[in-house]
């Protein structure tokens, strides 16, 4: 895809792609969204629009293979090798390890075969403190050209010195957000407002989270739902207090955590059910 075929976040992918055409390429950004926005795909095409030689702030699209720029057709194919991935690792609890970044760094004092040395952290909210430390580093100073993409579901697992030294975007998903699952959030959230046994919450929960994924689109609608009531937005909130609803955000943001860690969802949404019914 090339940045404008994104449906969602019209708004904020005009402004990247208008600060790139006017050659304003930070060397580092956040791009944060909930589980259920492919951020590593939307990171792929702003590096893309970055340098692009064909549509520069755009990217070229899939429309016609054999007219995409080198750099495009690189990046699509995942065999670009100025481009270096990061992921969370580990079997029980995933996280970005420091030894990961510095195969990072490593890579990234390589002279590029192209204009730049670029890098995409996946789950960056989910380095270890020591790893964040080394990334700082980079961060501080960076080989010209160099950009860092950190994608994240939770900047608050990072470090201020990292936050400060990125631009930072938020995608929304928008219409990419599955209208299904806040349905399902819905329903829960009713549930949970009636003080529904126990029994009952279980139940809406086994027909609508089937995996791990369910989990994160249920939490990610729950989390909206809750933050929509705590600004009064929905009428629910007048039957709520607020340090409740605030509290349920944080259990929420809590279960999210749970379930990055590899904890099992039935489990944390369970837990969740209680901590925020009882
Ligand atoms: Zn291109």
């Amino acid at each position: 895809m090339s940045l404008s075929n994104w449906k969602s976040d019209k708004k904020l992918i005009e402004r990247m792609s208008k600060a790139i055409r006017s050659g304003s390429v930070s060397h580092a950004y956040i791009i944060e969204g909930d589980s259920c926005v492919d951020k590593e795909a939307f990171a792929l095409d702003f590096l893309k629009a970055i340098c692009c030689e064909k549509a520069p702030g755009e990217g070229c699209s899939d429309e016609a293979e054999e007219e995409k720029c080198l750099n495009c057709r690189r990046i699509d194919h995942g065999n670009c090798e100025d481009l270096y991935i990061v992921r969370a690792e580990g079997t029980t609890t995933k996280s970005v390890k420091d030894d990961a970044v510095l195969k990072l760094q490593e890579n990234l004092k390589k002279k590029p075969a192209g204009s730049r040395n670029m890098a995409v952290i996946c789950n960056a909210d989910t380095m270890t403190k020591r790893a964040q430390n080394r990334l700082l580093k980079t961060l501080e100073e960076p080989n010209p050209g160099t950009v860092i993409i950190l994608l994240s579901e939770n900047r608050e697992n990072l470090l201020d010195t990292i936050k400060s030294r990125c631009i930072f975007y938020r995608l929304s998903g928008g219409e990419n957000t599955d209208m299904e699952s806040l349905k399902d959030a819905n329903r829960l959230v009713d549930a949970l407002i009636e003080g529904e046994k126990f029994f009952e919450l279980k139940q809406l929960l086994a027909k609508s989270v089937k995996s791990r994924e369910d989990a994160f689109r249920m939490l990610d609608g729950m989390e909206r739902i809750y933050r929509n009531l705590l600004l009064e937005k929905d009428p629910r909130g007048r039957l709520l207090k607020k340090e409740n609803v605030f509290r349920a955000v944080q259990l929420i943001e809590e279960a999210r955590r749970d379930l990055i860690m590899n904890v099992n969802y039935n489990y944390v949404l369970k837990n969740l059910m209680l901590k925020i019914g009882g």
